[in-house]
């Protein structure tokens, strides 16, 4: 394919040869071969397909089907009850997402029997950390039979109140066979949107996830290519397109684990060469991952996830151990009025920060967490630029970033985040993303929208019609 009068690099008019995967020429002026399909840039700019650094693709394959139970679709109770009463007409479980404390509390089992009394429901936190059962979800489970796990949150009586801790695969592994996640919506989106590839730092991916992950890739269902964090004993999958990545561990500050223990899976991960994410969202959980990180003389292909509070003597602790920091700017648009009415005055300045890594020297990368945060890495891009809360107001006016600083937080490849952008030059693949203006325009806006097309291994995965 000859893509025609495209910007790439600040440089325009420039064609572009795609041929086999990979660039083949870029040049002011290439003649059309016969037979060749030509697409006419336009004056648009050619930028590197997106990587989004930290997703979750089968959380978000649920998502798709699945009721959002929080901010900013549900504010209160009452919407809560609207939303659970909207799914109508099927049976089996009801999935519920996004939820946030602020809408109704953490409810156990009676509360929610109240809103659902039959169906089985679920109701996920939106950390990802926390389900909220009904009786007859418990019920399905065997929780009350005896059916047990550690996370299961049971009363002085031993019942089951209906919530579950870090249970996520377990469930999944129970419930989830019932509807396969749809991940060609997933891919689909992916593509509108300009991304070409993406890192899956879910934390328990073992054998079976990577399975339908790599069937998901050899169907074409998602032809974006995805490397895959996981357990330490997840497989190296040897494909083409899904390629094993860092050990994820994830510190959760009110259960921290035993300092050596995760040294150690620190220490053997680098050792295999595949590195260790960090998922950081507290103050203590930064400190413990940077002294953990700084025991295990762990340099290379370690980061740290989200570094959601990330004060300046943590700051300058992960910058003195090298470490990668893969961080999540969109939160300041979708928590960011949470965040102010909700975290201690103190941290809010250390809040989802963007500048102060960049001036630390600290390598940064970004993703949108998605199912956890919106499906959108430009709406990302605007909030490291903005700093905008959905009311308005500015988190961290500090933390701005330029619309270029905000674009390269998603051009790293998935390996080294925050490391060089990936280039638009004869031989290298074939991912990219064209946008319907110049960079001097898009930049202004930053939107999803003004993607027209993105190729990923010199394929078209997206074309807007
Ligand atoms: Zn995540």
């Amino acid at each position: 394919m000859l893509i025609t009068r495209a910007e790439i690099g600040g440089a325009a008019p420039l064609d572009v040869r795609i041929a086999e995967g990979t660039i083949a020429e870029v040049a002011p002026s290439l003649g059309r071969r016969p037979g060749e399909p030509v697409l006419d840039a336009a004056g648009g700019v050619l930028l590197p397909g997106l990587h989004d650094h930290h997703l979750h693709l089968l959380a978000l394959g649920a998502a798709l089907t699945s009721v959002p139970c929080g901010p900013p679709q549900v504010r209160d109770a009452d919407g809560l009850a609207r939303a659970l009463s909207s799914v109508r007409g099927e049976k089996g479980w009801i999935r519920g997402v996004g939820y946030f404390e602020s809408v109704a509390g953490e409810p156990g089992r009676e509360q929610l029997d109240r809103l659902v009394p039959e169906r089985p429901l679920r109701i996920q936190h939106r950390t990802g950390v926390l389900w909220m059962l009904n009786s007859a979800a418990v019920s399905r489970l065997g929780l009350d039979r005896g059916v047990d796990a550690p996370g299961v949150e049971r009363d002085g009586a031993g019942r089951a109140t209906g919530r579950l801790f870090h249970l996520d695969a377990w469930l999944r592994e129970r419930v989830g066979s019932e509807r396969p996640p749809d991940l060609g919506e997933v891919g689909h989106r992916l593509a509108r949107c300009g991304v070409t590839s993406v890192t899956d730092a879910t934390a328990e991916t073992g054998p079976v996830e990577l399975e339908i992950l790599v069937a998901a890739a050899d169907a074409g269902a998602v032809q974006q290519r995805i490397l895959v964090m996981g357990l330490p004993t997840l497989p190296d999958p040897s494909h083409a397109r899904v390629v094993r990545s860092a050990v994820k561990v994830r510190l959760a500050e009110d259960a921290l684990p035993a300092f050596d223990d995760v040294t150690q899976i620190v220490r053997r991960a680098c050792e295999a060469g595949r590195g260790v994410a960090l998922h950081c969202v507290t103050r203590a959980e930064l400190v413990f991952a940077a002294a953990v990180l700084e025991a295990a003389g762990a340099r290379r292909g370690s980061r740290i996830e989200h570094a959601a509070i990330a004060p300046p003597d943590a700051v300058a602790f992960l910058a003195r151990l090298g470490a990668r920091v893969v961080c999540n700017p969109s939160f300041v648009r979708e928590r960011g009025d949470d965040y102010l009415a909700h975290v201690d005055a103190g941290d809010v300045p250390w809040l989802h920060r963007c500048r102060g890594f960049l001036a630390a020297g600290i390598p940064l990368g970004a993703g949108t967490d998605a199912p956890f945060g919106v499906f959108d890495p430009w709406q990302a891009m605007r909030a490291a630029v903005d700093r905008r809360t959905e009311a308005g107001a500015v988190l961290g006016a500090d933390e701005r970033l330029s619309p270029e600083e905000a674009l390269a937080l998603f051009l790293a490849p998935g390996a080294t985040p925050g490391g060089a952008a990936r280039r638009i030059a004869p031989g290298e693949p074939a991912d990219l993303c064209l946008l319907d203006r110049p960079w001097r325009d898009a930049r202004e806006r930053l939107l999803a929208d003004d993607v027209v097309a993105t190729f990923a291994d010199g394929a078209v995965i997206w074309q807007r019609s």
